[in-house]
């Protein structure tokens, strides 16, 4: 068994506002440590793409760029962590975006799901996105994903080889339908008023841990691995 397949890298929180790179840089921890990642972003949109009855409850506030509430969304994320894959760890992107959520995963990671007195499960490595306010619009009006493999990509700073073709499976790119300018405002707006205050969460609490997302995009990385391995050590 090679060692990221035995190593317990346990729960990684990205925080950051829309077009963070929080995706991007999810899906690079998800293959190098091989520990999936757990978009609340994505599970809604499948459920709302699927017409089940979350996403019914859920699609009109998406729309409007609002939070979803956090019953429903906590109730979405236990079922997903109770799921085998996700024992050695998981990195959650875009959770917890309340005060009220990130108490939630406190209690439950101290109650069910992880031993603290392994320390290397204990408590979620915290990493906060910085991203200039203006890089971040364009970054969301430029963002295209590839709807069969999950690749983002962006017209503006990383396009790909052909004009909006996935590169690596040839799937037409699409935009997200609160990518549009009017549904940004009211999402930056949600994310100012009520995640902020979940990194001040964090922050007392001694765990928030801030990288740099307007550097290029390897070297963020680059920092995010070095902080998993130094946590994990
Ligand atoms: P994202 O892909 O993370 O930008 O999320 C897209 C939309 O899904 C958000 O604008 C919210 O409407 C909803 N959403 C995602 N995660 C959460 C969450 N943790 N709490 C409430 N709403 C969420």
């Amino acid at each position: 068994m090679s060692q990221e397949t035995s190593r317990n890298i346990g729960p990684i929180v990205l925080l950051g506002p829309p077009g963070a790179g929080k995706g991007t840089q999810s899906k690079r921890i998800m293959e190098h440590y091989l520990i999936p990642q757990v978009s609340t972003g994505d599970i809604l949109r499948y459920n709302v793409a699927q017409g089940t009855d979350l996403g019914l409850a859920a699609k009109a506030v998406m729309a409007r760029g609002e939070l979803v509430s956090d019953d429903l969304v906590c109730n979405m994320v236990l079922e997903r962590l109770r799921q085998p894959d996700c024992k050695r760890g998981y990195i959650l992107d875009g959770f917890p975006r309340t005060a009220a959520q990130a108490g939630w995963l406190d209690a439950l990671l101290d109650s069910e799901f992880f031993d603290n007195t392994r320390p290397t499960r204990a408590w979620p490595i915290v990493i906060r996105l910085d991203v200039d306010y203006n890089k971040l619009l364009l970054r969301i009006t430029g963002r295209r994903s590839c709807p069969a493999c999950g690749r983002i990509y962006n017209v503006h700073f990383q396009l790909p080889r052909t004009d909006e073709i996935c590169d690596f499976d040839g799937s037409k790119l699409v935009s997200r339908n609160d990518d549009r300018l009017e549904v940004i405002q009211p999402r930056l707006a949600a994310y100012q008023e009520q995640t902020r205050p979940v990194a001040d969460y964090y922050e007392r609490t001694g765990r928030l841990i801030c990288v740099n997302g307007d550097q290029p995009m390897d070297e963020v990385t680059k920092q995010i691995y070095h902080i998993i391995e130094d946590r994990r050590a």
